[in-house]
């Protein structure tokens, strides 16, 4: 089937990172009218469908899967059908699946169509509510558990321009001291973006760790990190 004559192809939608308010209405037709919908954690997208009461076949496609998928989800572009690509909250792609499938539709299928349904995203959320005075800045993601770890960090020293981080409750501890360690000089913390206990934190690194050590209640929920080298 000719690609550019049917309704096939890709799309790969953002979703709320945490207020369900927070989707475009181009987001919600495109789900709507779609064949079926690969999500990280189908569990998660089918709250989301059910606040819009949307129908529609759900597939499981995550990290551990997606190269697996990729095959499935080609032979079904082939033959005409709209397939959408979501993650649990946000911009697939950005810290979330999605990269290593198109690539593979790019190779395999290469005049199939993939389009954008932009929406939102935690690091755009944050970025625009941070108050950084700077023209640019460096997007880490989440940095390594373990080997790299310190490479990353170095990076993160020796970087020019503010570094933004996705990390856990368990561990945004553990990245404040070892911020302070490497001499950065300020952070703003952006926890709970659009859900009821949305902060933002702001100071020095060692102010920012005496806030969290007097409100040890607000290490929870989810975390975006601006560094300021
Ligand atoms: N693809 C997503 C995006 O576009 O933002 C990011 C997915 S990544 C697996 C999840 C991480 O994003 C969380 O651990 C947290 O660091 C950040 N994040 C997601 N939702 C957030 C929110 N509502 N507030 C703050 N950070 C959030």
């Amino acid at each position: 089937m000719n690609p550019e004559s049917s309704k096939a192809r890709l799309s790969v939608v953002a979703t709320p990172i945490g207020n369900l308010e927070d989707i475009t209405l181009r987001a919600l037709r495109t789900l709507k009218e779609c064949d079926v919908i690969y999500a990280e954690d189908t569990r998660v997208i089918s709250k989301l469908l059910a606040r819009y009461e949307i129908k529609k076949p759900l597939q499981r496609l995550d990290a551990a899967t997606e190269m697996k998928k990729a095959e499935e989800i080609i032979s079904r572009l082939e033959s005409g059908e709209h397939v959408v690509l979501v993650s649990d909250a946000g911009t697939p792609g950005i810290s979330d699946p999605g990269a290593r499938l198109i690539a593979q539709v790019r190779t395999f299928s290469p005049d199939m169509r993939i389009e954008a349904v932009p929406g939102p995203s935690a690091l755009a959320a944050a970025i625009s509510i941070a108050g950084m005075e700077s023209d640019g800045f460096s997007f880490f993601g989440f940095l390594p558990h373990k080997k790299g770890r310190q490479t990353m960090l170095k990076k993160i020293a020796a970087n020019e321009i503010p570094v933004v981080l996705y990390e856990s409750p368990h561990r945004i501890e553990k990245l404040l001291a070892e911020l302070a360690e490497i001499g950065a000089s300020r952070v703003v913390i952006a926890r709970e973006l659009t859900k009821l206990h949305e902060e933002i934190v702001s100071g020095s690194v060692a102010e920012v760790q005496a806030h969290f050590a007097d409100h040890p209640d607000t290490v929870r929920g989810e975390f975006v990190v601006i560094v300021t080298p």
